[in-house]
């Protein structure tokens, strides 16, 4: 391998990056590596997300009966929290 030869990270495939833009990834796999990057900014980890879920919708269905326990509320508050619980189904 010459000073300006590389091996891609992704695929293996030796390339010049005396051509290239990226010293570890050749031209075939620049695009998708810089796609999956994206797509793991996009898309955080389902995981937390359904914990997170789970806490917000146990708050609000504390707060759709409060002062009125165990039955829903009429407040507007109550009432607030209530449509947006609907919402989620
Ligand atoms: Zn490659």
């Amino acid at each position: 391998m010459s000073r300006t030869e590389r091996e891609c990270k992704s695929c293996g495939y030796v390339f010049d990056t005396y051509f290239m833009a990226t010293m570890d990834y050749c031209k075939r796999c620049v695009p998708s590596v810089i796609e999956l990057a994206k797509a793991i900014k996009l898309f955080p980890d389902i995981e937390t997300l359904h914990t997170e879920n789970e806490r917000y919708e146990t708050a609000l269905e504390r707060l759709a009966r409060l002062g009125n326990e165990p039955e829903l509320g009429n407040s507007i508050g109550n009432v607030i929290v209530q449509e947006a619980l609907k919402g989620g189904e």
